[in-house]
C-alpha cells in the first residue's frame, strides 16, 4: 500500500469520534514501515493494551478502525486461524472487536473477527514472518492470490463495520 502520514491515518478512522482519533497512539516509525509489503498497517496501542488499530487503503482511500482486543491469554493453547489472512497459528490469534461506525456503534453495536494478534497478516501471507510449526497448511494458492484473498476479507470486515 501507499505510505500514509500520521495525519492521513488519524483522518481515516471510521468508527470513533474525531476527538478519539486525535488522541489514539499512531506509530512514530511510520517512515520505516514496510509499506510495499503491507495490505494494511496494524498496531497495538502501547498506552492501552486492550486496544489495537488498523488502517488499509480500500477503494483508493484510507480507512482506519479502532479495535478492542480483550487479550489472548486464554486462547494461547488453542490453535486458531486468522479470519483475514487465513494463517493458522499456535495461539497467535486474537478476537478483535470493532465498534460499528456512527450511531450503531454509539449504541454498542460491534463486529468481531479473529485476527493475527500482532496484526501482521501481510507479512505472514508473503512469507516474511513465520507463524510457527502449526501454520504449514498445504495451500495451492500463489502469494498474489493469498494477498487478494486477504484484501477481500479485510474489505468485507471494514464494510461490516461501516454498514
Ligand atoms: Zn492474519
Amino acid at each position: 500500500m501507499k505510505p500514509l502520514t500520521e495525519q492521513e491515518i488519524r483522518a481515516a478512522f471510521v468508527n470513533c469520534t474525531k476527538g478519539e482519533a486525535k488522541r489514539l497512539s499512531v506509530p512514530r516509525d511510520l517512515a520505516d514501515r514496510p509499506w510495499q509489503d503491507l495490505d494494511y498497517l496494524g498496531w497495538r496501542d502501547p498506552q492501552a493494551p486492550g486496544r489495537a488499530c488498523l488502517v488499509a487503503e480500500l477503494d483508493g482511500r484510507p480507512r482506519a478502525l479502532v479495535l478492542r482486543s480483550p487479550g489472548h491469554a486464554s486462547q494461547r493453547m488453542r490453535r486458531s486461524m486468522c479470519s483475514i489472512c487465513l494463517t493458522g497459528h499456535d495461539g497467535g490469534v486474537s478476537l478483535m472487536v470493532a465498534p460499528k461506525a456512527g450511531r450503531a456503534g454509539q449504541q454498542g453495536d460491534s463486529v468481531g473477527a479473529y485476527l493475527c494478534s500482532d496484526l501482521a497478516c501481510s507479512l505472514y501471507v508473503r512469507g516474511r514472518k513465520d507463524a510457527g510449526a502449526g501454520a504449514r497448511l498445504t495451500e495451492t494458492l500463489t502469494v498474489e492470490e493469498k494477498i487478494e484473498r486477504t484484501v477481500a476479507n479485510l474489505a468485507a470486515f471494514v464494510a461490516k463495520v461501516t454498514a
